[in-house]
Parts: structure tokens; sequence; C-alpha cells
């Protein structure tokens, strides 16, 4: 089945306590296809400027993906700098260029708009809007958010909420959606919102999904090599979406979102092993099978 993804290419400088990164392939669209396209082919819409590295864009064109809907125009790219805690799980985003991301506003090409999968990735809940009324009959539709958006656009975000299928956020991102602490109760009142599927990742702590009237629960696969967790949200989501579009989508059951969110959670692990997407030019469709049959086995629980 086919899966578009709508968000941010971009140029990233990335600071760690094991060293800095500057000017390395990012962007939320550009994690999520890079990890969506070890399941199917994604579709990729977004802009870059001319100062878009010709490897990058070799990277990109190296892969799997459909990169019809990205658009090279004149000005800068999208540029984010962020610098992450001694932890790796929290950071502080030190500056944001918005470049031709700023005023971007997707044209999906006529081949986009017949997919069954979309996934909005972080932008602004207006424009994530503008791109579902472009799709003709989408099948699931999955958008991500962040602070930004819930703190200065919330009345457009809860209006797009009510229009997808599911949402994935981070838990301080559900909390300062719903004013509740518990994840749990967050996640239900965000399903009340309008989508059927909300999944809450919790970086190292892993993800918590509610389904209707299911819960579940997963921890994150256990790494101890924790390079540059940057794009770890995006990976785990193109995981998730790629194998639920794998999978197809006629009877999407409680299991198979399970399986998807537990894709998104070895995808996920991988990419938190590497600066920025590099660990995942490495890796093999077996490798990531392999894990997922170790991550099987390190969560049965004898009962
Ligand atoms: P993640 O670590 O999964 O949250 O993804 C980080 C990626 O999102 C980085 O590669 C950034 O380029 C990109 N990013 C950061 N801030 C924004 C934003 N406001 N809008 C779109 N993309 C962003």
């Amino acid at each position: 089945m086919s899966l578009v993804v709508v968000g941010s290419v971009a140029i990233d400088s990335i600071d760690t306590i094991h060293g800095s990164h500057h000017n390395v392939l990012g962007g939320s669209a550009t994690h999520f296809a890079l990890a969506a396209g070890f399941f199917t082919q994604p579709k990729l819409v977004g802009v870059v400027g001319d100062d878009f590295p010709d490897d990058f864009m070799e990277t990109l064109k190296g892969r799997d993906i459909d990169l019809a809907g990205l658009s090279v125009e004149k000005g800068q790219t999208f540029r984010w700098h962020g610098r992450y805690h001694a932890d790796m799980n929290n950071r502080d985003t030190l500056d944001v260029q918005l470049g031709l991301f700023g005023d971007f506003k997707p044209v999906l090409p006529a081949s986009y708009r017949k997919a069954e999968c979309l996934f909005l990735a972080n932008g602004s809940p207006a424009t994530q809007s503008a791109v579902l009324d472009q799709m003709e009959k989408p099948k699931l539709v999955f958008l991500d958010t962040m602070d930004l958006w819930i703190n200065t656009a919330l009345n457009d975000l809860k209006a797009v909420l009510a229009r997808v299928d599911g949402v994935v956020l981070n838990d301080s991102e559900a909390q300062a959606l719903t004013g509740l602490h518990n994840t749990v109760a967050a996640a239900r009142k965000i399903h009340d919102l309008g989508p059927r599927f909300v999944v809450v990742k919790k970086g190292e702590h892993g993800a918590l999904a509610v389904a209707g009237d299911d819960v579940f629960v997963l921890p994150a696969f256990p790494t101890e090599n924790v390079v540059d967790p940057t794009g770890a949200g995006d990976t785990f989501a193109g995981g998730m979406l790629g194998s639920l579009c794998r999978d197809g989508l006629d009877s999407l059951d409680f299991n198979k979102l399970r399986r998807a969110v537990s894709y998104g959670v070895v995808m996920g692990s991988f990419n938190v092993e590497g600066v920025a997407h590099t660990r995942l030019m490495s890796l093999t469709r077996s490798a990531i099978d392999q894990r997922l049959r170790a991550f099987a086995n390190h969560i049965e629980i004898p009962f």
C-alpha cells in the first residue's frame, strides 16, 4: 500500500556529550521515509533550498523513496540545531531557521493523492489540514505534533486531530495537550478528541498505545549504545506506519497495531545507535526482523 509523508527535510546540527555534528542530514520527513523505506516505498513531500548538499540528495535518491514531491527551490533549507542533555532523553533547541519550510504550502503530485496511508510529520496543523484536503480517500492517516503547535495553534490542532485516525506524540506533548500527567489518562483524553489510535512515545521507557478500549505498553529495546537520538521519534513512526501499510489495512486489528508499534520501537532503537540517519544506511531487513524477534523474546512474560 502506498504511503505519503509530508514534513521537514533539513540540515541539522547536533550537540551531545559525546561530540558535535554540524550540517548533517535531518528532518522529520527524512527520518520517517528512510525508516518506512524498509517496509514499503514511501512518497516524500517536502522542500529544500539550493544550499541542500548534493550528497544528501544522493543519499535520498539511493533509497527506495519516491521523491516526485520533493521540491528544490531557490533559498534556504530548514535548519535545526539541538543540544542533548547528559541523559540523552531531553534536549534543547538552540536554533531553528525555517527558510523555505516556513512558507511551504505542500502541493501533492497527482500520483500521491490516491495513496492509502498518510503521515503528517511535525508541521503546522493548518498545513496538515491543507494536505489532508488534497488526499482522495486515504484509509489511514496519522499525525505527529509538538509543543510549539500545542501552545500556539491549539484550535487548529484540535480541528485536524478530529480528522485523523491516529496520532504519535511524546509523553510531555501528551501532557501539554491534555493537562494530565498520567500518560494513560492523557492518551485516553486525546483519543476522545478524535483519533482512534493514540501512540505515546516515552523515549528510553518505550511506548504506550490506546486503540479504542484497548491499551498496551511496550518497553524500549534495551540498547546501551546511544550515540544520537535525533530522529528516533520519526524513525519510530516510519517503522510503525511502514509495517501497517505493508500488512494492509483491511482488518486492522489490535495485533497488527501491536506488531507495528514493536517495529517502531525496533527502528527507533537502531536510529539512536548512529549520528543522524547513518545507522539506517547499514541496516538490512533481516537485521530488523532479527531484532524484532529478540524484542519479542525479551518481553515474553512467563505466567
Ligand atoms: P525527532 O528527534 O524524532 O523529534 O526528530 C528530529 C528532526 O525533526 C530533526 O532532524 C529536525 O530537523 C526536525 N525538526 C526539528 N524541529 C522541527 C520543526 N519545528 N518542524 C519540523 N521539523 C523539525
